[in-house]
């Protein structure tokens, strides 16, 4: 069976109001969306139930963090308990922001991984390299070493609730996007991990989605490439031209 299509919208700290989430969700229910594509939106968690009471049945919500606990004394977090009553589908884990500016390591994604999956939750995995990485030729080597304490926790059922998106650093929020072949390249190093590390059917059925940079202009040339199912993305997911990218494939 082919991977579906994947395109999530990671709103990040944004919008500040009421109104500017209305909007959005107008947008998204005003547009035709091409009904092949599975979409996701995750606005910050304030806006979770609100948001996903006027969105579209197609389009699912999304949480961008949560604790690896069902609850606690851990002030400020959400837990995965949380989100699956609240029948939030899916959450966004190990995104560069929370690596380095929350100092997450990869072992704490894994555990927070496996406990969403435990939860119910589907979980869209994020990955990638720096700058200095990619230039010192180490990209394929950090990412395996970011997957690895995931696939050391996780059964291979586990996979199906996982998409992977492939977002190297120095592409989010810089408007310098990876070329069709960079993304290309690291997608299918993606897939000969997850192929070698789980199992060739893992590798074949998981979703790899790019991020960073990723427009309405550059989306139609990256989702031509044979390992790239989708996108998640930042800047552009707050504007019309999300549409455009949802519908890339089209
Ligand atoms: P960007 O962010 O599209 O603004 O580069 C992508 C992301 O951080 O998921």
């Amino acid at each position: 069976m082919p991977r579906q299509f994947f395109v999530g919208g990671n709103f990040k700290m944004n919008p500040i109001t009421r109104e500017s989430k209305l909007a959005l969700a107008k947008t998204l229910n005003d547009a035709q969306i091409d009904p092949s594509v599975e979409v996701v939106i995750a606005p910050p968690a304030i806006y979770l139930l609100s948001l996903r009471e006027v969105i579209r049945p197609d389009v699912k919500v999304a949480a961008q963090n949560a604790h690896y606990k069902p609850n606690g004394a851990f002030t400020g977090e959400i837990s995965p308990a949380m989100l699956a009553d609240a029948q939030i589908p899916y959450v966004i884990l190990g995104h560069s922001e929370r690596r380095t500016l929350f100092h997450e390591t990869s072992d704490l994604v894994a555990q927070k991984t496996r406990a969403a999956i435990e939860t119910g939750l589907s979980v869209i995995l994020c990955v990638g390299e720096t700058l200095a990485e990619r230039e010192s030729n180490k990209t394929t080597q950090v990412i395996e070493e970011q997957l690895k304490p995931v696939v050391d926790t996780l059964s291979e059922e586990q996979w199906s609730k996982i998409v992977v998106a492939y977002e190297p650093v120095w592409a989010i929020g810089t408007g310098k996007v990876a070329t069709a072949a960079q993304a290309q390249e690291t997608h299918a190093a993606i897939r000969a991990f997850l192929a070698k590390a789980v199992s060739p059917a893992v590798s074949e059925n998981t979703r790899i989605i790019y991020g960073g940079s990723v427009t309405a202009a550059n989306c139609k040339e990256l989702s031509k490439q044979l390992d790239v199912d989708g996108f998640l993305v930042g800047g552009a997911s707050l504007k019309p031209e999300f549409v455009d990218i949802i519908n890339a494939r089209k």
